[in-house]
């Protein structure tokens, strides 16, 4: 059981808690990061990372979020590769206290939750074997490694139909699957699917496998209506069925949404309890980005030291 009270914590180690963890240790807030179940974040599971700008010849992610974190170390972050499992942001304190799985307390006078969020997947085994072999959750991330290829997009929300019309723009032919007969995206975003010549929706059509040994060459689809089933030739398959804020633990805690993304005061990463500050996908479902991650994690580092100058525990 640690007894000092620290500065700032910040729970998760994407983009955004590495971000905020090298703004707070260069403001000599001496941040603890607690990595959570996958160090460096949804990064980890990515190939190349071409857009984040820095790096003119692209980066691995696993390789980027490493130099993430030493980084954050080099100005005296300290790191733990543990799980947060509960938090106790009602301590009657001026600090909040969290607990690891092993139910270790650790308590700050500021918290910057970076948890992040994840992808939703079909669930399908060939799926899972051809991840980053022509499988991704991010046509923004991957799309333009299928330049002058054709793909197929699983979805019919937003992110589906901007995914659909993104590749669209880098693709010869876009086959965008979704499962009933019709689009829950937005009017606007229908209209810029029906208004690409290049992207052929099937309704009511759903999955069954993904084809392919090394790397995707197909995708067999079969329409739930008439049973009748397709073997699509594509060699990138986008799902884009959403995602999940990892936000269970902060429930019926912070403020969130009717999908668990945090809410902050707009235009800050304040959340509705003093000295917990939210960066990163856990608060955006829009953007997405390692960049944006990164870059409201800053913001979550600068309203935390703001907090511990105003209330006078710096
Ligand atoms: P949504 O939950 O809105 O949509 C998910 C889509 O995936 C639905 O069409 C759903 O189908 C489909 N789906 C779910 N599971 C399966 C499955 N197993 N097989 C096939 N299809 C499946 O998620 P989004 O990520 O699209 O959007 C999340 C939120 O973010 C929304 O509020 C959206 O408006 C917002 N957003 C806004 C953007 C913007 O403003 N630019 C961009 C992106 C997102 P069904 O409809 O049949 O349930």
């Amino acid at each position: 059981m640690s007894e000092k009270i620290h500065k700032t914590i910040i729970i998760g180690s994407g983009p955004a808690g590495y971000a905020a963890a090298i703004y707070a240790a260069r403001a000599n807030m001496e941040p603890v990061v607690f990595t959570g179940p996958e160090p460096g974040g949804q990064l980890i599971t990515t190939t190349d990372v071409e857009n984040y700008p820095g790096y003119p010849k692209g980066i691995g992610g696993p390789e980027m979020m490493e130099e993430f974190r030493e980084q954050a170390e080099r100005f005296g972050t300290v790191v733990h590769y543990e799980m947060i499992a509960k938090v106790d942001f009602n301590t009657g304190k001026d600090y909040h206290t969290i607990y690891t799985e092993s139910d270790e307390a650790y308590h700050a006078y500021t918290i910057i939750i970076s948890t992040g969020a994840s992808a939703k997947y079909l669930g399908l085994e060939s799926e899972k074997r051809l991840m980053n072999k022509g499988v991704s959750a991010c046509a923004v991330c991957d799309g333009f490694f299928y330049k002058g290829l054709e793909v197929a997009v699983v979805g019919a929300g937003d992110t589906a139909a901007e995914e659909a019309t993104y590749l669209a723009k880098l693709c010869p032919k876009v086959h965008m699957l979704v499962r009933r007969d019709e689009m829950r995206a937005s009017k606007i975003m229908q209209k810029r699917v029906e208004n690409s010549p290049n992207i052929e929706v099937y309704w009511n059509t759903e999955t069954e496998e993904v084809l392919g040994d090394d790397k995707v060459t197909g995708v067999r689809v079969f329409n739930n209506k008439t049973n009748e089933k397709k073997d699509i030739a594509v060699e990138g398959f986008f799902v884009a069925i959403g995602h999940k804020p990892n936000t269970g633990i902060f429930k019926e805690i912070l403020d969130m949404d009717e999908t668990g993304y945090l809410m902050a005061e707009p235009g800050t990463t304040k959340t509705n309890v003093a000295g917990v500050f939210v960066s990163g996908d856990a608060q955006d479902k829009v953007y997405r980005q390692a960049v944006t991650a990164a870059g409201t994690g800053c913001m979550a580092a600068l309203d935390a030291e703001r907090y511990l100058v105003e209330n006078e525990l710096a």
